[in-house]
């Protein structure tokens, strides 16, 4: 299959779908970040899922004797239930002009080391590099006016080119405010780097399961069903008690055992037992 991904994804991706016999191709020749960048300088043409199967269709493109595509595409947003966390949710699409519809491999997690900090003086960028685990970890660096991106600075290797990245920016660009912010690209963000494997075991199972409809690769989990009943008094929880697993080429469904694996809830999550 050809992978369309600029940022060494492969790297976190190949080695899952090689144990399903899919072999994974880097597709050269496209820029993707001309589809959407994180240091904001460029914003994505459509919706993550949509950016990811335009990039799979142009791995495609790019390599027309793969028998599939491959596109990805990450999304870092506030999290939905607590304002000081970021969700990184990462989706994978698996194209093949055979099927109806690409399959779509999906991981979320809160577990995202994003900062963002004002860095007026040497020191700042010092403190900041060391929170967020430079090197392992890059550092991007934005001078901005009147939010207001003016230029970003983004490849520092170590502490001694990220400093003289921030002098330079700090000299070219008087009365802009410096900013350092964690880099959320694939290659220099090992927490990123997770959630990528994770969505590509997810794409793995859904290539595995065959619909027992259509007989097309992709079935795979899509819901939650609430209400696992409590252990002690068997009132339904928020818990789920089934997974529908859905087809994304054809309407088949049907209902499995919860991902969890438990058949009855822990009464502390029970209205009735714990209020
Ligand atoms: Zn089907
Ligand atoms: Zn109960």
């Amino acid at each position: 299959m050809a992978f369309l991904t600029r940022h060494g994804k492969e790297r976190q991706v190949a080695p899952i779908l090689a144990e399903a016999g899919l072999q994974v191709q880097v597709a050269e020749g496209f820029d993707t970040d001309l589809w959407g960048t994180f240091s904001g300088e460029v914003a994505r043409p459509a919706g993550q899922r949509e950016t990811a199967l335009l990039k799979a269709r142009k791995a495609l493109e790019l390599n027309p004797r793969a028998d599939f595509g491959l596109g990805s595409e990450g999304a870092f947003n506030p999290h939905p239930a607590s304002p000081f966390l970021y969700l990184n949710t990462e989706v994978l699409v698996l194209y093949s002009p055979a099927w109806p519809s690409a399959i779509v491999g999906r991981a979320f997690s809160s577990d995202v080391a994003f900062l963002r900090e004002k860095t007026p003086y040497p020191d700042d960028v010092r403190h900041f590099a060391e929170k967020c685990g430079f090197p392992a970890y890059g550092v991007i660096l934005k001078a901005e006016s009147e939010g207001r991106l003016i230029k970003a600075s983004k490849n520092a290797e170590t502490l001694e080119i990220l400093l003289r990245d921030w002098e330079k920016l700090r000299d070219d660009f008087q009365g802009c405010v410096i900013y350092a912010e964690t880099d959320l690209r694939a290659h220099r963000n090992p927490a990123r780097q997770r959630i990528i494997e994770q969505a590509a075991r997810d794409l793995l199972r859904r290539y595995l399961n065959v619909c027992p409809s259509c007989g097309r690769q992709g079935f795979g989990p899509e819901e939650n069903v609430p209400g696992l009943p409590c252990g002690l008094c068997g009132f339904p929880t928020r818990l789920a008690k089934a997974t529908i697993w859905r087809c994304p080429h054809c309407a088949a469904e049907n209902a499995r055992p919860p991902e969890h694996g438990q058949s009855m809830a822990d009464p502390a999550v029970c209205l009735m037992c714990n209020p």
